[in-house]
């Protein structure tokens, strides 16, 4: 069976922990075994960057921007492979993977080009006052299971972009990929410059108590959120914060459901519903209800569930257990509250966790699946009459990512959509990140943004240069 590396200081490292097994979501078999690092093997990692940080801190601009381009080029070049990997320890179909990997090149590049800007707040005969935005210095990365490449991606290169140093840890259910990634980066970058230690006893909590650690970037749940919150206050770290969502589509009664369904459908399903600012509820007015709920089991019924590296599967299995009895207990209570369920509606026998596409009808706030993050491949749909109270149900919400309004008068949609307590709100689509507009959620979803100019800051710190000529 292979085992896999920590990678600290560019040496790739036997971790002093033993290993575990990260496992195939399609046959509960056994990929290959990760490292467990120790508290003493973080520590290393953290004096590595500490040590790389010294020097990069003050690496040019044009530097900076050639390591991400050749980075890029890198990961490019070992698609194939990564693709591989993320299927296989992930779920996701492959060209789910793939278009990760891509969308993994794609970023670093539009990264690689964002600007360090200094700002001229005043240029007189005797007085010149320049901001400057400084490196932080050692970054903490601490990332999911449902897009793990993607959100590392999203991580790491802003950070090193901006003179910061970096020890990441992914999700102990998907580590492989991002230890290949560092493996990948260290090709071409510093030593020092990317390290990762993986291991889920106390790694994590670590990095966010470790007083070489400036900066935490976190996408991951909300509680877990709040415990790193409270972990990072002993020496104020700095924090991105990008946690769960529960985001609510809003359907008006001019949309065409033949039009929209399978926008709706592509996006609550994206990635099995496991993504972050999938759509999580979908409020749909009375008059198209039956309608939009026929042609999305329309949709529904085409998809081609499997295991990921079969050719034509269109939808993978859950990405772990605990997932996949969480979504079947949403389900069941549900039901039990007398909703219909329109297709799926339980989970697949044999091995995998598999559980097809299911919609829910005729359920309502108040109701766990409504109310709780699902992240799987359940859509709950509401009915409503008034498109006011359907805006004040979407926004009766602790957490805030995303929104959308589907409907065919563009005008009206937008000014819905501007009233949508969320990060993002989408009109006429949903979950659509990209590299140049800032992306982050407001209430329990957290705080920071990622991407563009605005993601990139959120690694510096200004300096105001102050001089008296
Ligand atoms: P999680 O919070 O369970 O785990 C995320 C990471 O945190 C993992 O690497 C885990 O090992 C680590 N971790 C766990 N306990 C820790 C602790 N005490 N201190 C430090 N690190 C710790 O989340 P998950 O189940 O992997 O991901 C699903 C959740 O992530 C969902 O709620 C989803 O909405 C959210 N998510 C948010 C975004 C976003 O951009 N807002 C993106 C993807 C996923």
């Amino acid at each position: 069976m292979k085992e896999y590396s920590l990678m600290i200081n560019g040496q790739k490292t036997a971790p002093q922990g033993g290993f575990f097994d990260v496992l195939n979501p399609a046959t509960e078999t056994v990929v290959a075994l990760c490292p467990q690092a120790s508290i003493e093997q973080l520590d290393e990692a953290v004096s590595a960057a500490q040590g790389c940080y010294e020097s990069w801190q003050y690496s040019s601009d044009a530097e900076r921007k050639k390591l991400l381009h050749d980075i890029a080029d890198r990961i490019e070049a070992n698609a194939v492979e990564l693709a591989q990997i993320i299927v296989e320890e992930q779920g996701k179909p492959l060209f789910l993977a793939q278009m990760e990997v891509g969308g993994a090149v794609a970023w670093t590049h539009a990264t690689a080009e964002l600007e360090m800007p200094v700002d001229i707040l005043e240029d007189s005969d005797t007085k010149r006052v320049e901001v400057h935005r400084k490196s932080l210095g050692v970054v903490g990365s601490i990332t999911p299971w449902n897009w793990p490449l993607m959100i590392a991606v999203w991580h790491i290169m802003p950070a090193i972009r901006s003179g910061n140093t970096v020890v990441s840890k992914p999700s102990g259910l998907t580590p492989l990929n991002t230890i290949r990634l560092v493996e990948i980066i260290n090709e071409v970058a510093p030593p020092g410059l990317v390290n990762v230690v993986t291991g889920e006893s106390g790694i994590g909590s670590g990095m966010t108590k470790h007083p070489g650690i400036r900066k935490i970037v976190f996408t991951g749940s909300t509680p877990t959120g709040q415990t790193i919150m409270r972990g990072a206050a002993d020496n104020l770290k700095r924090l991105t914060l990008e946690l769960g969502g529960n985001d609510a589509g809003i359907v008006l009664p001019d949309a065409d459901p033949a039009v929209v369904a399978e926008g709706i459908f592509q996006t609550a399903f994206l990635n099995m519903g496991q993504t972050c600012a999938a759509l999580k509820r979908l409020y749909v007015h009375d008059s198209i209800y039956e309608e939009l709920c026929e042609k999305l089991a329309d949709v529904a019924a085409k998809q081609v569930m499997g295991n990921g590296l079969d050719e034509g599967v269109t939808f993978g299995p859950i990405q772990n257990r605990d997932q996949l009895n969480l979504v079947s207990e949403l389900v069941e209570d549900a039901r039990a509250n007398g909703a219909r369920i329109i297709c799926g509606g339980s989970r697949m026998d044999g091995a995998g966790y598999f559980y097809p596409p299911t919609l829910v009808a005729d359920v309502t706030d108040g109701c766990r699946l409504v109310d709780e993050e699902q992240f799987g491949p359940v859509l709950p749909i509401i009915r409503y009459t008034d498109v006011e109270d359907a805006i004040k149900r979407a926004n009766a919400s602790d957490v805030g990512l995303g929104g959308s309004v589907w409907s065919s008068d563009i005008a009206k949609a937008t000014q819905i959509a501007g009233r949508l307590e969320c990060g993002t709100a989408w009109v006429n689509g949903h979950a659509e990140l990209l590299p140049y507009a800032p992306f982050g959620g407001c209430k329990m979803s957290g705080f920071g943004v990622e991407f563009g100019q605005e993601g990139l800051m959120e690694y510096t710190s200004a300096q105001v240069i102050n001089i008296n000529k």
